[in-house]
């Protein structure tokens, strides 16, 4: 890590990324203090991964943050978050995005969604399977659904030190979204987002054509375990 404050490793971190390239910062287990650090220096866009936890920062935090949620959702949650996320990221199952279709239009509002796609090695992480996702987008369910936008998919590559694997990945998942762009989301210029990296990988991501990057750690620390 370089620097040893929340605003130089943002710095740090920023002056790696090309500018067409969207900065989340994950502030999952931080304080709100060090949210409003990384706030006052510039950054608006946040990402949590507990609906409480979130809906608690949101209610004390600046207004004009944009909050991204990239945890596993509970369907019961949805309605927690619903009157102010801006995007959820980690969507995987056609009843999760139903529910908060529902939630967003009672909210008059719309929701923007991605993917989450499983390509990693480990079963414990989240996501639609490949083959399931095309299964679900053929089903054309999604296409009713008029208060969230798909904006694109969200993954993760294994967690290895082995580059390889994790070029392998993120290659995949790029594959994964010109395929459902091409096929799927042809007429929709807002799909028009590839979520993949973190602290430890992201500059790989960036190879990959990764357009957003959800950085934590090199930005916040390690979290406090609780
Ligand atoms: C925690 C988390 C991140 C950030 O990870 P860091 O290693 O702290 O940068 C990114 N994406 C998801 C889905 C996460 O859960």
């Amino acid at each position: 890590m370089t620097g040893n404050t929340i605003e130089s490793r943002l710095e740090q971190v920023r002056s790696t990324l090309p500018p067409d390239v969207t900065l989340v910062a994950i502030s999952k287990y931080h304080h709100p203090d060090d949210i409003l650090s990384a706030y006052h220096a510039g950054q608006r866009i946040f990402g949590e991964s507990r609906e409480q936890e979130l809906a608690l920062k949101h209610s004390t935090l600046p207004a004009d943050i944009s909050w991204h949620f990239i945890g596993h959702l509970q369907t019961n949650k949805v309605r927690l978050i619903a009157p102010f996320i801006s995007c959820i990221q980690s969507v995987d199952s056609e009843r999760l995005l139903s529910e908060i279709n529902k939630r967003a239009a009672q909210n008059n509002r719309v929701i923007d969604i991605l993917l989450e796609v499983h390509v990693a090695a480990e079963t414990t992480k989240s996501g639609f399977a490949p083959s399931d996702l095309y299964k679900f987008l053929d089903s054309d369910l999604w296409k009713g659904m008029n208060a969230i936008r798909i904006r694109g998919i969200m993954g993760m590559a294994t967690n290895t030190d082995d580059t390889a694997t994790i070029h392998a990945d993120f290659q995949t998942l790029r594959q994964i979204y010109d395929h459902l762009k091409d096929k799927y989301f042809n007429s929709y210029p807002h799909f028009d987002t590839l979520s993949m990296g973190m602290s430890h990988d992201y500059p790989i991501a960036l190879q990959h054509g990764s357009n957003m990057v959800r950085v934590g750690t090199a930005i916040f620390g390690s979290p406090l375990p609780h």
